[in-house]
C-alpha cells in the first residue's frame, strides 16, 4: 500500500477550507509527515491516518505554516504513551530546532527525538525505501525530498516453471525471492521464471520552491509529483519575487518530466473560494493534475508494465 492524505494544503495562512502545509503517506503501515503545520494533528484525526505508528517528520523549511504543528503533536503522542524513537529531517539548523521544540513548554516527554539536519543529496534509507533531500529554491534554506521505493522482483512465469517441473506452492515463491531450487534432482534457477526487476513507486514533495533543475531531474517519470502551486499565472511577478511556483509553470515542469501525476498545494488564501483559475492554468499544459484540497486521499498504485 501507498496512500498520499493531503492533511494541510493552504499557503502561507491557513484559511476556513485549508490548513497549513501536511502530507501523510503511509506505506505498508508505516507513516511518513511531510511538513507539519499548525493543526496537523487534528487533520490526522480528521482523515483518520493514525499518529502512532509515524517514524519520521521531514520539513522542508522553517517558516511557521510548516512546522508549527511539530510541538503539540509529539506532546500529544507522549501523552498516549508513545515509546519509540522519532526522527525529524530538515534543512540547516533542524538540530536547533528540535532542542527548541523540547523545550517549549513544561512536558515531560517519553519518548527521544532526534533531529538531523539534511544537505540537498543526502539519502535517508527507509525499509524497501529511500528519501533523497532535494535542493529547492525558496527565500530561505529549503528542501524538497524525493520518496523511492527499493526495485521489486521481476514478473513470476507461472507457466514456465510449470513446464519445468516445480510445483505451485512454497518453491514459487522461494524463486520469486531470487533463490534456486532442485525438483527431482534437476536444479531450476530464477532468472528462468522471474522477468526483469521492476521499479519501485516514485514520490516527490517539493515544499516551498521556484521550479528548479533538482526536482525537476527527480520528477522524470515519478508517479506523483506534489509541487508548491501557490497561485495562477496572472500572480507570475509576486510569485517569483516570493519564491513560489504558477500554476502554468509547475505545469510545464511536470510534463517535461513526464510525471504520472501532478498535485498542486499550497494555495494562496487568495484562491480559497475558486481554484478554478490555477486548473485552468496548469491543464492548458498538463492534463493529469488535481488541486489539493484538505483531507483528500491518493493511493498510488505500481505502473502496468
Ligand atoms: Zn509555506
Ligand atoms: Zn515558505
Amino acid at each position: 500500500m501507498l496512500r498520499v492524505t493531503f492533511l494541510g494544503t493552504g499557503g502561507s495562512l491557513p484559511t476556513r477550507n485549508r490548513n497549513p502545509s501536511a502530507v501523510m503517506v503511509n506505506r505498508e503501515g508505516e507513516l511518513i509527515l511531510f511538513d507539519c503545520g499548525e493543526g496537523t494533528q487534528q487533520q490526522m484525526m480528521r482523515a483518520k491516518t493514525g499518529m502512532m505508528s509515524l517514524s519520521s517528520i521531514f520539513i522542508s523549511h522553517f517558516h511557521a505554516d510548516h512546522f508549527l504543528g511539530i510541538p503539540g503533536l509529539i506532546q500529544t503522542m507522549s501523552f498516549m504513551g508513545r515509546k519509540e524513537p522519532l526522527v525529524i529531517y530538515g534543512p540547516k539548523h533542524m538540530q536547533e530546532f528540535t532542542e527548541l521544540f523540547r523545550a517549549l513548554g513544561y512536558f515531560n516527554l517519553k519518548y527521544e527525538i532526534r533531529g538531523v539536519e539534511l544537505k540537498p543529496g543526502d539519502v535517508v534509507e527507509g525499509d524497501g525505501y529511500v528519501i533523497r533531500a532535494l535542493k529547492t529554491e525558496h527565500s530561505v534554506p529549503s528542501l524538497g525530498y524525493a520518496l523511492v521505493e527499493n526495485m521489486r522482483p521481476g514478473r513470476f512465469n507461472r507457466e514456465r516453471a510449470i513446464e519445468l517441473g516445480v510445483p505451485p506452492g512454497p518453491l514459487f515463491a522461494k524463486l520469486h525471492r531470487g533463490e534456486p531450487v532442485e525438483v527431482e534432482g534437476k536444479v531450476v534457477r530464477p532468472e528462468e521464471v522471474v522477468g526483469e526487476p521492476r521499479p519501485g513507486r516514485t514520490i516527490i514533495y517539493t515544499g516551498d520552491t521556484r521550479p528548479c533543475e533538482a526536482v525537476l531531474e527527480a520528477s522524470r517519470n515519478a508517479d506523483l509529483l506534489i509541487h508548491d502551486g501557490s497561485f495562477a499565472d496572472e500572480m507570475a511577478d509576486w510569485a517569483e519575487e516570493s519564491m513560489h511556483s504558477t500554476a502554468g509553470e509547475v505545469a510545464t515542469l511536470a510534463k517535461e518530466a513526464g510525471v504520472r501525476q501532478l498535485v498542486l498545494t499550497h494555495i494562496s488564501s487568495r484562491y480559497s473560494d475558486d481554484v478554478e483559475p490555477i486548473i485552468n492554468d496548469s491543464k492548458k499544459i498538463f492534463e493529469n493534475v488535481i488541486v489539493a484540497e484538505d483531507l483528500m486521499e491518493l493511493e498510488i498504485p505500481f505502473r502496468q508494465e
